[in-house]
């Protein structure tokens, strides 16, 4: 029998220590440093570089990765109870080496880079030394790849992509981008596509402009057009073909960690939340004595605790089944149900802070669009239901029956026959 929620002593001392950790040093970077990906702002590395490497020693340093990659091996349940403390701030996931898009990138070169690459671009990446970005949505469409049009032929020893991506993250900050590519536009969809490591300074990368969202002083997702841009034939990551396959190994990962962030994010608007129902009067009470108000400190506590059982009994099932295909209705439904938890813990907290709430001098209303974000980013919530919907279904079937398999009817009919020598007629027809 093993169905058991509690951490194990000695791993929460060290959710312990992570706690009051991001809580004392590092929740107050957030108010510094204007991007965590920035290594151009001189107080980064005078900041966030002591904190690594305290996190280093601590060794909880790049915990998504297994040993061979410096990583502890944790596996998804333990990153999830990680992830939920570093979901608080923003620079966070930064000082514990585990930050998108670079460790989802890091999964894909891990898996499918030559000796040579893991040198010239993972360890660098893993270390904290560069950053990296995943280009792969284009301008008409991003929820449909099979729209996607950039392409890359192979001339003589290299690849050339030529084509144009759109909300490219990061890409102002990185060394080198992942780029998705039209490799063969006559095969099937979903082997139409190949995958290519492209260093940021290749001559063609040219940046259209800086994309930024609604809570952004700064673009940090690029529109980019590729223009001949040429890299060496073993710049392909995977077979030709297989750019789906690689995707999936980034995106399975990359979905539930957002998720797992978004618990710490969404409980600390809670926390929030609650103090300020419990200090704020009017009309001779505290905000906390009003039922409306309770209502909404009730539904949000019900919202994120559902929530976060779901996230860590994903990420329990991905440590289970080391698969995330297996997963994968589970992976979908996290991320369809996300931005929905995020947007009404933050809204609520947003309304019962008045006119404070909604100003800039509280974090609400940016919560409120980056729920946004994670409703868009790897995938749209339409298409992750559709997943959901697709596999669940898969385990049912229809009937040829005229009235359902289920009707009361036709149930009561089959009990009867069932039982028929042991129940008395007059009750069995009454
Ligand atoms: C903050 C942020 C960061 C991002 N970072 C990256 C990145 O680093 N790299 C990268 O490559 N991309 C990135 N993206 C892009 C993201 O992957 C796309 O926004 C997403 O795939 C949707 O594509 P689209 O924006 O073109 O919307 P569209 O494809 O135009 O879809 C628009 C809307 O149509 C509806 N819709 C679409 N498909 C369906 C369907 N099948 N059924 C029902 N309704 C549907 C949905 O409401 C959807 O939101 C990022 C996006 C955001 C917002």
């Amino acid at each position: 029998m093993a169905w058991d929620f509690e951490t194990d002593p000695e791993f929460q001392r060290e959710l312990d220590w992570m706690d009051d950790f991001v809580r004392e040093e590092i929740e107050p970077l957030d108010f510094i440093i204007g991007h965590p990906n920035d290594f151009t702002d001189p107080n980064r590395e005078k900041l966030i570089a002591p904190l690594q490497a305290e996190v280093k020693k601590r060794g909880l340093w790049a915990c998504h990765l297994g040993p061979d990659l410096g990583g502890q091996g944790y596996g998804q349940l333990k990153l999830g109870l990680m992830n939920e403390i570093l979901g608080r701030a923003k620079c966070a996931p930064v000082a514990f080496g585990c930050q998108a898009p670079d460790s989802g990138n890091a999964e894909i070169l891990a898996h499918y880079g030559t000796g040579a690459q893991k040198d010239q671009y993972l360890q660098p990446l893993l270390d904290n030394e560069i950053c990296s970005c995943y280009s792969m949505t284009e301008p008409q469409g991003g929820a449909d790849p099979k729209v996607f049009t950039c392409s890359a032929e192979l001339i003589g020893d290299e690849w050339v992509i030529n084509g144009e991506k759109w909300f490219s993250s990061n890409a102002r900050y990185a060394s080198f981008l992942i780029v998705m590519a039209v490799t063969d536009p006559e095969a099937p969809p979903y082997q139409r596509m190949s995958m290519f490591i492209v260093p940021a300074d290749t001559p063609g990368v040219e940046i259209v402009r800086h994309v930024a969202v609604g809570y952004e002083s700064k673009g940090a997702h690029a529109y980019i057009r590729y223009n001949d841009v040429r890299v060496p034939r073993d710049h392909l990551l995977g077979e030709t073909g297989q750019g789906f396959i690689v995707a999936q190994t980034r995106l399975g990962g990359g979905r539930i960690h957002h998720a797992m962030r978004t618990v710490g994010k969404i409980r600390r608007a809670f926390d929030m939340m609650c103090e300020r129902s419990l200090s704020r009067e009017t009309q001779g009470e505290v905000l906390a004595q009003k039922q409306l108000v309770q209502a909404m400190i009730a539904d949000s506590w019900i919202d994120i605790e559902q929530f976060r059982l779901f996230v860590l009994r994903t990420a329990w099932k991905i440590d289970r089944y080391k698969n995330y295909k297996e997963v994968r209705a589970d992976i979908s439904a996290v991320k369809a149900q996300m931005p929905k938890v995020y947007h009404d813990v933050y809204a609520r907290a947003l309304q019962v802070h008045g006119s404070l709430g909604l100003s800039t001098e509280m974090p609400f209303a940016a919560g409120v669009l980056d729920s946004f974000h994670m409703g868009l980013a790897d995938g749209p919530t339409e298409v992750h239901k559709v997943t959901v919907a697709r596999q669940v279904l898969g385990r049912y079937q229809g009937t040829e029956e005229l009235f359902p398999d289920y009707h009361l009817v036709r149930r009561r009919e089959q009990a009867l026959a069932k039982y028929a020598d042991l129940i008395e007629q007059e009750v069995a027809q009454g």
